[in-house]
């Protein structure tokens, strides 16, 4: 009978395949003491083991097929640089010689230890480093223990369709069994922010993460149909299931090429409307995405994240660097940098730790307010970005706008760092463009007064939305009032793009509904010309856009915002979208 179960899915992709169990289990190490005189032998053994890991990654390395992204090779090349590191390269000797034990228990203590440091990590992101060391380390153990490697136990199965059931799989062991026909893996542990998630995605291959328990509930040989859209994976399902999910394979695959020929395409609506579709970004490494999804520019630098997990804040020459590269690597192509949106749910440990916890943070200090506040970080980080302006078309975007007065103090101090700047004959772009983003009722609702002040605007949907309907956004037991739906959201959208296009200045979305297929023809109806959205959306938008005509949604668009109620809207916008 088939079963169902669940986890969460890297991408939309459909595998079908057989089961192939990994049995492998956490590795359990024990503590021997040692003789003095066996000290010397078991440091040589470490670092033998290490060796061969190393040697390992190389010869995977060495088999990644030529046109593999470039970031595949750089998984592996950061577990090879973590191989080198004292932190795993020395440690563990200095461990064995101190304890006088074994090399298994000396890597497993320093493992204990860096996890303790990932412990007190409170970023989703890099609590998934975490993983990357698990898995280095894991790699040095089974070689220190002689277990056969992951590629040997697929390679000896002969079905060349298998969907690995496996504790957990690290981006170098899904590299190793690529090669062996693989259709899909389903881990036990790990999340979709793992290293081995992103692999996954950019090697197209469908993955379900996070299932916990499914090497006991599946069956070796057993056939699993795994299904991206719904984050399950059903075991032995009947005939008519299977022609079912055959025929979503296909359409799946006809689609995601049909997406990846749209890259280079302009994003132009029927009725001949040019649509700008920009990226969002969060560090210079996101650049490669922003690239390969053919976007038009960085609507979105989240520049907070260079202010993150560490203890001094980063240095106006460390933050000019990091921009600089993402505008040259940006070739022309225009990149608006947000100031700093600390605060909220963005806290920093950085050189603030003076600051008292305010009692409602998203109501707080957050953003410009603490910007305006304490002007050497601002002026920091405004050097930073106009001596970057030198080097490519950049646009400076202030998040958490609420009064027309703050747009004309930060003109002002824009000002005073442009005059020290040309004092010192650094150069920067005069001309550089000044926006705000709409992420405050009460600045929608003044847009055509902020519209004299700056000179372009786009609306952050994600606070605007939690601003207006008083939602935490992070807050998990009120989510369900999140309604982008609502009309008031809609209303104040609709002003915004009303004010923007009278005053005749560029308007963009960068919250994520702009990424959000179910809004796109909605939002190109209100007159929205410019999306900023996570690269991974861009090209479904595109393809959107591509097939709609803006004139003919008219009418739907204006019974829509005359609706007093988000279910009539809902059914609406379903009649655009069918359209
Ligand atoms: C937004 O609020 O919509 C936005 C894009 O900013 P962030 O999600 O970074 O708050
Ligand atoms: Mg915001």
């Amino acid at each position: 009978m088939a079963a169902q179960l669940t986890g969460t899915a890297v991408s939309n992709a459909i595998a079908i395949g057989s089961a192939t169990i990994i049995p492998r289990g956490h590795i359990h190490v024990s503590q021997r003491q040692l003789a003095s005189n066996q000290i010397e032998n078991e440091k040589s053994r470490y670092q033998l083991a290490v060796e061969t890991a190393k040697r390992q990654l190389i010869e995977i390395s060495s088999q990644i097929p030529q046109d593999t992204p470039a970031d595949i090779y750089s998984f592996i090349d950061a577990h090879l640089l973590m191989l080198g590191d004292p932190t795993l390269y020395e440690a563990p000797i200095d461990i064995i010689e101190r304890s006088q034990c074994n090399a298994e228990w000396a890597l497993q203590k320093q493992h204990d230890i860096l996890l303790q440091v990932f412990e007190e990590i409170d970023d989703p992101y890099l609590q998934t480093r975490r993983d990357d060391v698990a898995h280095v380390v894991n790699r040095i153990q089974r070689v220190l223990m002689d277990e056969a490697t992951l590629s040997d136990l697929v390679s000896s199965q002969r079905d060349n369709m298998q969907i690995i059931v496996i504790d957990d799989l690290s981006p170098a062991e899904i590299i190793s069994v690529h090669q062996h026909g693989l259709a899909g893996f389903i881990t036990e542990f790990g999340g979709p922010l793992s290293h081995s998630a992103i692999l996954a995605r950019s090697l197209s291959i469908p993955a379900l993460v996070g299932v916990r328990g499914a090497r006991q509930l599946l069956f070796p040989g057993e056939n699993i149909v795994l299904d991206g859209e719904k984050n399950t994976a059903i075991a032995s399902p009947d005939k008519q299931t299977q022609i079912w999910y055959r025929h979503k394979r296909r359409e799946y695959r006809k689609r995601q090429n049909a997406l990846a020929t749209l890259r280079d395409e302009p994003a132009v609506t029927l009725d001949h409307q040019s649509i700008k579709l920009h990226a969002n970004i969060e560090l210079p490494d996101d650049i490669r995405a922003a690239k390969k999804s053919g976007c038009t520019g960085i609507g979105l630098l989240r520049t907070e994240y260079l202010y993150m997990n560490r203890e001094q804040l980063p240095t106006e020459e460390e933050q000019f660097s990091a921009y600089r590269s993402i505008i040259r690597r940006m070739k022309g192509a225009p990149v608006t940098i947000r100031t700093l949106d600390l605060g909220a749910d963005k806290q920093v440990d950085s050189g603030r730790n003076d600051m008292p916890l305010p009692s409602n943070p998203a109501l707080g200090l957050r953003a410009i307010r603490l910007c305006l506040q304490d002007l050497e970080l601002f002026y920091t980080q405004l050097r930073a970005i106009l001596r970057a302006s030198a080097y490519g078309p950049v646009r400076i975007m202030i998040p958490m706008i609420s009064t027309v007065h703050e747009i004309r103090q930060v003109r002002t101090h824009i000002q005073t760092v442009q005059y020290a700047l040309r004092r010192e004959r650094i150069r920067f772009d005069e001309n550089i463009p000044l926006g705000t983003m709409i992420e405050v009722p009460a600045a929608a609702i003044t847009a055509n007064q902020f519209a004299k002040y700056c000179d372009f605007m786009s609306i952050g949907t994600n606070d605007l939305i939690q601003y207006t309907l008083a939602i935490d956004r992070v807050d998990d037991s009120v989510n369900y009032l999140y309604n982008p739906m609502h009309p008031a959201i809609l209303k104040l959208i609709k002003m915004t793009i009303d004010a923007c296009d009278k005053a005749e200045i560029p308007i963009s979305m960068c919250g994520e509904m702009a990424g959000d297929i179910r809004f796109t023809r909605l939002l190109l109806g209100m007159g929205l010309k410019e999306f900023s959205m996570q690269p991974s959306a861009l090209l479904e938008v595109k393809s959107i856009i591509n097939k709609t005509n803006v004139e003919k949604l008219s009418r739907f668009t204006k019974r829509v915002l005359r609706s007093k109620d988000s279910g009539n809207i809902y059914d609406l916008i379903h009649t655009i979208n069918a359209h």
